[in-house]
């Protein structure tokens, strides 16, 4: 059920959404793609908004999946928070190839053809958005020929594998990161926490937030214990 605006009732907050309401003490919000606008619900001000970046898949075909016998990772630029394309072994077997970092035109922009005006005037009426374009925009429109160009892509996978080749790879899912973007165009690369009254909102839990997230789970814990007491 999605969460839609804050009451409150004396001591409790009722959370209105879309299956009714939920009375609570605390709140703690770990909305992903919509954190920023659940803590300005909230009556918490964010400072950064929430850009959508697509991270978009190839996979190996199974007869070349031989090619790639473990996880294989590129050193990441610390200039920026993606960590670009690589190789990943799946859990249920299957490759992975990727993902690149497309700016998504939707919050939910899964696929190149899902467009918000909503969440695209938000994102072009934030000056935060303007002055991380002007900085990196080389890099976002090489991320935007990948995404459309299979050729472009395969280029980007053979600094790690120089043997791979278009053929052996076909298009898998993607998935949208909720990148936190500050008013001075600053893409947030740690975890952002930010505290309120009786709440705490989790406003960016980057790559490797999933790997992390018993330990995340845990700091959060500790946060509401030490508040609630
Ligand atoms: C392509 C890609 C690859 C990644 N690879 C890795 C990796 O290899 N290792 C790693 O550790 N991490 C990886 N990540 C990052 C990882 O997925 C995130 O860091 C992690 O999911 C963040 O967790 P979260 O709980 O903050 O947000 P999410 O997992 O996004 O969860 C947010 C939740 O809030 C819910 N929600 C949103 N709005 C509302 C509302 N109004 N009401 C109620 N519920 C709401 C959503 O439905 C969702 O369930 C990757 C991410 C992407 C996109």
């Amino acid at each position: 059920s999605r969460f839609l605006r804050l009451n409150k009732d004396h001591q409790n907050f009722v959370l209105e959404t879309t299956s009714g309401e939920v009375h609570c003490k605390f709140i703690v919000n770990c909305g992903g793609l919509y954190s920023d606008r659940i803590a300005k619900l909230c009556g918490v001000k964010p400072n950064l908004q929430i850009i959508p970046f697509r991270g978009e898949y190839y996979e190996i075909k199974p007869d070349k999946e031989h090619i790639v016998k473990n996880l294989i990772y590129p050193v990441p630029d610390p200039k920026f928070p993606f960590l670009g394309v690589h190789f990943t072994r799946m859990i249920h077997g299957g490759i992975e190839a990727g993902p690149n970092a497309v700016l998504a035109f939707k919050r939910e922009g899964y696929t190149k053809r899902d467009i918000s005006i909503q969440d695209l005037s938000q994102m072009f009426l934030y000056s935060g958005f303007w002055k991380m374009a002007s900085k990196h925009y080389k890099m976002g429109v090489d991320e935007f020929t990948r995404s459309f160009s299979k050729k472009r892509f395969v280029k980007a996978l053979q600094k790690l594998i120089p043997e791979i080749r278009e053929e052996d790879i076909h298009p898998g899912g993607a998935g949208v990161r909720a990148q936190a973007l500050e008013p001075n165009g600053k893409l947030v690369d740690d975890f952002r926490i930010v505290e309120g009254e009786k709440m705490v909102h989790v406003l960016n839990a980057p790559s490797p937030a999933a790997t992390a997230s018993i330990s995340i789970g845990r700091t959060i814990a500790e946060l509401v214990r030490k508040r609630m007491s």
